[in-house]
Order: structure tokens, then C-alpha cells, then sequence
């Protein structure tokens, strides 16, 4: 338990978070949100798909996700209102649909049996049954699909970071203008934030949330935080015939899709054997589209070999090297030094759990809401990775 000022480096929609549970958990403690950015022009969170599953290899993931959707359902609106304004998150049902070549259909059963396990619903489907559902679906190398039947979507990231932030500075937290440049450590203890300014902003606790760029904030703290910016292009697409009804499609080629009112999104990560560089130019990567994605949402959708690209943009993952999983709690060798960060492309629907559950952990000591502890920073020193598969 961390007593006084809370200093958060990041205000994107999980340092955002952070501050509101934190003021609303504790409201006599002092919460200054560092943000260099309040355009958030490059920020994860302002240029997110944001899609809402329960549909993970980590129980803590799904039961993340079984919290975020009903914060957002409902909560969102009672606990993120202010002077009576209900914020626009848009959320939208939807399940996500993921689909397995053959060699991959013994893993997708097991992940079903465990995910069943844990509450969630989901259904597998065989092709026939894919193609009856989905008619404008090609199953051609597909041996199996599962699909989410509740508590998957998509919704407003931009808005959810706008509604946390307006929140928290409803209930007296503070936002400061600035680049945390440096900090002030006494032993186990960070004490104090310096900013490019040149001015110091003392701390009894300090949050690392800066998305992508927490890697960089380590260094400066003296720590290897393993978050990495993996930069990842997302399309707009016009299709010449609606694809009804329109699940998120997990496509084994590695591509995603799904629809944005009239239009879809879709993009594409490398595979595992591909290269990812870190920290590449925010510019969208036209050639992939036309050498990878493309060609394989055409393979799985044929009327999209006539899709109309609307436009494109391109923003980071904030990668967990290690395991591609959150690294949130205390960090291993200090006394009052947190992360929220290494999300690995599902922060966003993340932030309310983590909003929450890290504003308990500093006000009380321990979780409350929901046991976050399989992702404490711990298990990187303890070298017990926590690899979660189902990173898109
Ligand atoms: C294309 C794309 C698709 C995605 N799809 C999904 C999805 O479908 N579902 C999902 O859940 N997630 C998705 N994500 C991931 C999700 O958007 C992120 O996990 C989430 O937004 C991370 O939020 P954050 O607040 O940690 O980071 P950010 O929103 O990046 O915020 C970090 C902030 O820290 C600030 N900062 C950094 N360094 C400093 C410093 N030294 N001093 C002061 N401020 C600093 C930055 O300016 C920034 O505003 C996607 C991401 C991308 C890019």
C-alpha cells in the first residue's frame, strides 16, 4: 500500500484509467497523470481496432474480458458520466471467429474445453456448419471454427480513453503537459519525475502506462521494461456485396476483419517466423496490403478480389516481447515503482480491469475487484512467462 501522491507517466486510455479508479477508490490522494502528448496523434489508444473478446489461452485474459464487457455494457455509462453527459463508447456485439487450419484443430479443441471451463461461451463449428452461418465464407483448409456466442465486440477506443480521462479530471486528478525525461531514485524508491521542461514533480508512487514507449521510459528509470512499439497497419474497406452476417474473422495467413458501419477493418500481423522491427515510422504499410493482405482476404472472402481501400493508418502494439501478456503490479526490486503496459494488441479492452484493479492494489495493498496477480512483473525475474497465443 502506497500512501500520497500517485504519479502516472502516460495518460492513454490505461493511464487514464488508472487515475479515474484511483480517485474514485481513494479520493484524498493526489493523482498527476504526466501525458506529452493530449493530442494522442500516436497513441495505441487513439489508433486502436478496439475489440472486446473473451476468447484467450489465459484464464486471466478471459476473465479480463468477461469485466471489460460489462463495464462497458453498463458501468461505462453509470461510473464514466459527468454532470449528467453519457460518454460514447458505441460498443457493439459481435463475436470473434477464429479460424484453424487442420494441424491447428487439436489446439483449438483444448483452448474450447478450457475456455468452456472458465464460462465462456463458445461454439465450434465445422466447416458445413461454417459456410451454412457465414455464406460468403470460403473454408477452403479449414478444419474448424470458434466462434464467441456472448460477451465479444467491438466500440469507441478514442472514446473510452476520452471518457477516463474526463472522469478522473471530474474527480480532482491532474493532468500535466510534459515528457517524463528522467527520474529521482532513492534506492527501491522513486521519489520524484523530471520533466523535458527542466521542472520536478515529486512522487510517493509512480505508474509506467506509456503504451509503446515504455521500453524508453525504462531506461530512464534503469529498468529493461521488454514493451516494444510493433507498428501495425489497419485498412478501411468498401466491399462490392455486404458480408452478412460479419463475426471479427481470425484468419489462420494472420489477417483480422471486421465491420465499421457500412465498411470493415482489417489488417494483419506477421507470422511468427516473420521479421517485426521495433519502433518503425507510423506510416501505413501500403506494400503489405497489396503482397499479403489482400491477396488472403480474397482466398478466404472471394467478393473481396473487388474490395475499395478507403483508407488506412497505422499505429504500434505495445509488445511484450517475453510473452505478449500485460505486465501489470509492482515492479520486482522496488518499493512503490507499478507498470501497466505490454499489452500486446488487447490494452484497450484491458483498461477498465487494469484501471481498477491497479488503483486497488495501491490504495489497498491487494486486488478486490478481480485477481490480477498472474500479471505481475514478477514472473519475468522468476522466468515464469505467462505466453498468451492469442495475440492478433
Ligand atoms: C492497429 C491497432 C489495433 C489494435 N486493436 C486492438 C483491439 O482490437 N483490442 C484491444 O484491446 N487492443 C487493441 N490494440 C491495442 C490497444 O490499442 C493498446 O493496448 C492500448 O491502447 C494501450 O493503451 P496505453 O494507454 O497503454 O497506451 P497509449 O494509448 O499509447 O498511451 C501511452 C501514452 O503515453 C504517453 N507517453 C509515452 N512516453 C511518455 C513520456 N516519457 N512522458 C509523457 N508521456 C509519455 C504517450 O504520448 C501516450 O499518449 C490495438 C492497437 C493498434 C495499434
Amino acid at each position: 500500500m502506497d500512501a500520497g501522491r500517485v504519479v502516472i507517466v502516460g495518460g492513454g486510455a490505461i493511464g487514464s484509467a488508472v487515475a479515474a479508479f484511483l480517485r474514485q477508490a481513494d479520493l484524498g490522494r493526489e493523482v498527476v497523470v504526466i501525458e506529452r502528448d493530449p493530442t494522442y496523434r500516436q497513441a495505441s489508444s487513439a489508433l486502436s481496432a478496439s475489440s472486446i473478446r473473451r476468447q484467450f489461452f489465459q484464464p486471466v485474459n478471459m476473465a479480463i474480458g468477461a469485466y471489460g464487457y460489462a463495464f462497458l455494457k453498463e458501468a461505462a455509462h453509470r461510473h464514466l458520466a459527468v454532470d449528467g453527459e453519457l460518454p460514447e463508447i458505441g460498443l457493439r456485439d459481435g463475436g470473434y471467429l477464429f479460424l484453424a487450419p487442420p494441424a491447428a484443430e487439436p489446439t483449438m479443441r483444448a483452448v474450447h474445453a478450457l475456455q468452456r471451463a472458465e464460462g465462456v461461451q463458445v461454439a465450434l463449428l465445422e466447416p458445413d456448419a461454417l459456410r451454412a452461418r457465414f455464406p460468403w465464407l470460403s473454408t477452403e483448409g479449414i478444419a474448424l471454427g470458434s466462434l464467441g456466442l456472448a460477451e465479444e465486440g467491438w466500440f469507441d477506443g478514442y472514446g473510452l480513453l476520452q471518457a477516463f480521462r474526463k472522469r478522473a479530471i471530474a474527480d480532482g486528478a491532474r493532468f500535466v503537459h510534459g515528457e517524463a525525461t528522467g527520474f529521482v531514485r532513492d534506492g527501491e524508491r522513486v521519489t520524484g519525475v523530471e520533466l523535458g521542461d527542466g521542472s520536478r514533480v515529486p512522487c510517493d508512487a509512480l505508474v509506467v502506462a506509456a503504451g509503446p514507449w515504455s521500453g524508453q521510459v525504462g531506461l530512464k528509470l534503469g529498468i529493461d521494461i521488454p514493451v516494444r512499439g510493433r507498428r501495425r497497419s489497419v485498412f478501411v474497406l468498401d466491399t462490392p456485396e455486404p458480408l452478412e452476417p460479419c463475426p471479427l474473422l481470425i484468419d489462420p495467413s494472420g489477417f483480422w476483419l471486421r465491420p465499421e458501419g457500412r465498411y470493415y477493418l482489417s489488417g494483419m500481423s506477421p507470422l511468427a517466423d516473420e521479421p517485426d522491427p521495433d519502433d518503425l515510422p507510423l506510416e501505413v504499410d501500403h506494400d503489405s496490403f497489396e503482397e499479403r493482405l489482400w491477396p488472403a482476404l480474397a482466398e478466404r472472402i472471394p467478393s473481396l478480389e473487388r474490395l475499395k481501400v478507403m483508407s488506412s493508418w497505422a499505429g504500434y502494439y505495445e509488445m511484450n516481447t517475453v510473452d505478449h501478456n500485460g505486465l501489470v503490479g509492482r515492479w520486482p526490486g522496488f518499493i512503490n515503482l507499478y507498470a501497466a503496459t505490454g499489452f500486446s494488441g488487447h490494452g484497450i479492452q484491458q483498461a477498465p480491469a487494469v484501471g481498477r484493479g491497479l488503483a486497488e492494489l495501491i490504495v489497498h495493498g491487494a486486488y478486490q475487484s478481480l485477481d490480477l496477480s498472474d500479471l505481475s512483473p514478477v514472473r519475468l525475474v522468476e522466468n515464469r512467462p505467462l505466453v498468451e497465443q492469442a495475440v492478433i
